[in-house]
């Protein structure tokens, strides 16, 4: 289209949510069903006046799009696609259904090189997997540097299972009104082999997008066991370790039994680890994570809803799967002292958690004024950088 001189166009990338999982689950040829359907879905939004669609690989597709296409027209297109691909297939008695992640790069705006457009459509799209997958981005000039920066990332994570570069903080909970730890959150470091420290905010998305996190999520599984096991025997008071678990191990067929090998070889009984599952990236209705929750359960095991009330599934979260603990996201926590509005819903939320007869927990909880108001509402659990910053298992 530039070569035959269109004005504008733009290159839409269109990237299945977990493809692997549809094939690994249901097989390959559901997978291949799927992959048509979509590419028919698709399609329907070229005419061969205004652009073409085509299989780019995998489960990559791309449309490119001419005409008068500004950025308000490009959105609602976007928006389309997002929502028409997400609607379930039906193959045979199976209703499957798989999200989409669209990046978008327009010409000459953001490039005026195919190859290039093609490049910053993808990095686009993976910018929108970061986010949690399902929606669209509009390239921009920092995404550049940015995905260098997870190439760099993921090139290096492969090593830093080998290299022993990960280490486990731990953050204390304590119990509202007492000084007592009764729970600790493990949370993971990395230190690369140049010495820098790298925030998981930044490497975990990086290894849930490769796959990488259900390897570095089993060594967290087996290193925390590990600790807990010995402050069980070091300790008077006993302590609950709590795991956080990606979506990607909760929604993986052996998350149960890499939990049950990590208790079994550290010798932990199951009443003294907890597993924090977190929406995002969730798939709704996934049956494995179903089935591994309710055995979690059943082995013992706690399960905690973590940020809770960030993810736009919290409250259905809650009938569908038996969960023993909320942790109340701290961006809730944050505006308590200033803001009513924030006050009558953290305290809504704590009454939700109490009707359930769930455990709460406020996370992020970094002044006295905080504290006090959480205990009188009701709050069971606190923590938070007033209560303790994650230090190592030697400080704590
Ligand atoms: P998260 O599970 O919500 O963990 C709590 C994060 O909040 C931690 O950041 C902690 O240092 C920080 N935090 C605790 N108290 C306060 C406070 O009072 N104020 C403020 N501003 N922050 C506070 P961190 O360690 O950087 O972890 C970030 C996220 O990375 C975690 O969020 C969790 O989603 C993820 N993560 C950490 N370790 C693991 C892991 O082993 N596996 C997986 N899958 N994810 C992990
Ligand atoms: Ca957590
Ligand atoms: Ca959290």
């Amino acid at each position: 289209m530039i070569a035959n001189g269109a004005a504008e166009c733009a290159v839409v990338f269109v990237d299945l949510d977990n493809f692997r999982r549809i094939n690994k689950c249901f097989g390959h040829e559901t997978g291949d069903n799927l992959l048509h359907a979509a590419a028919r879905r698709l399609h329907r939004f070229v005419t061969e006046q205004d652009g073409l669609a085509g299989r780019f690989g995998g489960d990559e597709f791309v449309l490119v799009v001419h005409g008068k296409r500004d950025e308000a027209a490009l959105n609602v297109l976007a928006e389309q696609i997002v929502t028409e691909l997400a609607f379930p297939h039906h193959f045979k008695e199976l209703r499957v259904s798989v999200t989409a992640s669209l990046g978008i790069a327009r010409f000459p705006q953001d490039g005026t090189d195919a190859g290039q457009l093609i490049q910053y459509a993808h990095t686009a799209m993976y910018e929108t997997k970061k986010m949690g997958g399902q929606g669209f981005r509009h390239f921009i000039k920092e995404m550049a540097a940015d995905a260098t920066d997870s190439l760099l990332i993921e090139g290096r994570l492969r090593q830093a299972l080998e290299n022993n570069e990960f280490s486990l903080m731990f953050q204390p909970i304590i119990r509202a009104g007492s000084t007592e730890t009764s729970i600790v959150e493990t949370l993971l470091r990395w230190t690369n082999g140049q010495k820098e420290k790298i925030a998981p905010d930044r490497f975990i998305p990086v290894a849930e997008a490769s796959g990488l996190i259900l390897d570095i999520g089993r060594w967290v599984l087996h290193a925390a066991c590990r600790q807990a096991s010995h402050w069980q025997q070091t300790r008077t008071t006993p302590i609950v370790v709590s795991v956080n678990a990606s979506p990607l191990q909760l929604a993986s067929p052996r998350f149960c039994d890499d939990v049950q090998a990590a208790m079994d070889a550290a010798d932990l009984p199951p009443a003294l680890l907890a597993i924090e599952l977190t929406e995002r990236l969730m798939v709704e209705e996934d049956a494995i994570t179903s089935a591994n929750i309710r055995r979690l359960t059943e082995m013992g095991v706690r399960v905690a809803l973590d940020d809770f009330g960030t993810g736009y599934s919290s409250l259905s979260y809650l009938t569908r799967y038996q969960i023993q603990c909320i942790k109340i996201d701290r961006s809730f926590i944050a505006e308590i002292e200033c803001d009513a509005q924030s006050r009558a819903l953290v305290q809504a939320i704590i009454g939700i958690g109490k009707s359930l007869n769930v455990a709460m927990v406020a996370e992020g909880v970094e002044t006295q004024g905080q504290a006090t108001l959480l205990e009188t509402m009701g709050c069971d659990y606190l923590q938070g950088f007033l209560i303790g910053r994650p230090v190592s298992a030697a400080a704590l």
